[in-house]
């Protein structure tokens, strides 16, 4: 049932609300070789991923659901 991560609860960069880094979020971040912890929940992860793409524009396509999935 475990896959050794312990759920976390961080706050959120942008609204300030506490949210949860699952465990598989954890594992997910670690397969990709990521080192830090997510800064946004994911509401404002959404939000932030959706406005970078509006950015960028078209070109190169961004790489979606980075970090959660729950
Ligand atoms: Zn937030």
């Amino acid at each position: 049932m475990t896959n050794g991560f312990e759920p976390k609860f961080l706050i959120c960069s942008e609204c300030k609300e506490e949210f949860v880094f699952t465990s598989a979020a954890q594992q997910y971040f670690v397969e990709r070789g990521y080192t830090e912890e997510p800064k946004r929940c994911k509401s404002c992860h959404t939000q932030y991923k959706k406005m970078q793409r509006d950015q960028r524009d078209i070109g190169t396509p961004v790489a979606s659901g980075s970090g959660f999935s729950d």
